[in-house]
């Protein structure tokens, strides 16, 4: 069973940098995504393949060591299991440790990267979820449908057809380890590897399972309701325990990770738990000040303006931002004022406004004296 290249499954050289992963992985995930895919198991295996390149590829430490393992490096989780075994298996992340067992000790490195009889952890899964503004601001409760591997009913996850023969491996007695000797540049030694006739298992199935087909898992298509807590923001990672696959055996479920993608917004910018916006205004409000309407997350409110106000003015409905996600204090909505002047006026807007210049004299323009004497001179 070989698994392609993380690059390839990307379509990446390489090289690539964060960035054009991150744009690989999320033109390809947007094309397999089980939303837009129902009931298409092959999308589910590509969108799952391409999240799980991605997810060892985007973290620099994991991709070192894929770099130079492969796949080896993350052997000891199975499919998908990126990250949970880490560096178990082989000669490459195990230390002087496992190099001393495999020469001296009897184990042989037993304890990584070999298939193991017992019932094993199920492998995590990754959801990539889009939420709108608010929802992300208030939080949510969504319910996602995945692809994902169950324990088989038919079988209770042991792979074999009920009623049917099973036997302990007459190579192994059961252990699904055989020992061997090898000849090393220290002499001869003992080690062990699975026992090829039974893969591993330690027990020959006359009959697989008819439904699994012996593995002790289908792919099963799950609905699951994930809550999402107020104050989460673009790019957040959510833990669902034991919603990732059924392990092996019956062992227990891996972990689902949601990432959650936060559709922007027409109206509002986010930074952290604070809310931005620009409202504009007409010159006379500026200047007589104000009563205006100014929306906010939860419907409008009411600001007021003081005369006089300037362009550009920043103002703070208080409380008024996205709550914080570890508690606390609520995040603030800044008010970017806009100043607009009017283009289109009619003769006798034109008229009073001119009226209006000729009895204010030099005091349109508060700036304008300071102004006048800061330059004077500077022609000479
Ligand atoms: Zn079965
Ligand atoms: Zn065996």
């Amino acid at each position: 069973m070989s698994k392609k290249d993380y690059y390839d499954v990307l379509g990446v050289s390489k090289g690539a940098t964060a960035d054009e992963l991150k744009k690989a992985y999320r033109k390809l995930a947007r094309q397999y995504h089980p939303d837009v895919n129902k009931d298409n198991e092959e999308a589910a295996d590509k969108f799952k393949e391409c999240s799980e390149a991605y997810e060892v590829l985007s973290d620099e430490q994991k991709r070192a060591q894929y770099d130079q393992f492969g796949h080896a490096a993350f052997e000891n989780g199975g499919a998908g299991g990126y990250g949970q075994g880490g560096f178990g298996g082989g000669f490459g992340g195990g230390g002087m440790e496992d190099i001393f067992d495999m020469f001296f000790g009897g184990q042989g490195g037993r304890r990584g990267g070999r298939p193991n009889n017992g019932p094993q952890r199920g492998a995590d899964l990754r959801f990539d979820l889009d939420i709108t503004f608010e929802e992300a601001a208030f939080g949510v409760e969504k319910e996602i449908s995945l692809y994902r591997e169950e324990t088989c009913g038919h079988c209770k996850g042991e792979g074999a057809e009920p009623g049917s023969k099973v036997e302990t491996c007459s190579e192994c007695h059961g252990s699904g380890y055989v020992n061997f000797v090898q000849n090393t540049m220290f002499g001869q030694v003992q080690s062990s590897k699975p026992c090829p006739k039974c893969g591993g298992q330690g027990k020959i199935i006359s009959e697989p399972c008819k439904e699994c087909r012996g593995k002790g898992t289908v792919k099963k298509n799950k609905q699951i309701k994930v809550k999402i807590p107020a104050g989460v923001d673009d790019g957040s990672r959510l833990r669902v325990a034991s919603e990732g696959e059924a392990g092996a055996k019956g062992g227990p479920h891996g972990d689902l990770y949601v990432y959650l993608y936060v559709k922007p917004h027409k109206f509002f910018e986010r930074e952290g738990t604070t809310i931005y916006c620009e409202v504009p205004i007409n010159i006379v409000q500026a200047t007589l000040g104000a009563e205006i309407k100014v929306p906010t997350l939860e419907g409008q409110v009411v600001m007021k303006i003081p005369e006089g106000t300037q362009p550009g003015k920043v103002m703070r409905l208080k409380g008024k931002g996205v709550p914080s996600l570890r508690g606390g204090t609520r995040g603030d909505q800044l008010v970017r004022i806009k100043v607009v002047v009017p283009t289109k006026l009619s003769e006798k807007q034109k008229t009073a406004l001119q009226e209006f210049a000729d009895i204010s004299k030099d005091n349109i323009n508060p700036e304008e004296k300071g102004f006048l004497d800061k330059i004077k001179g500077l022609f000479k």
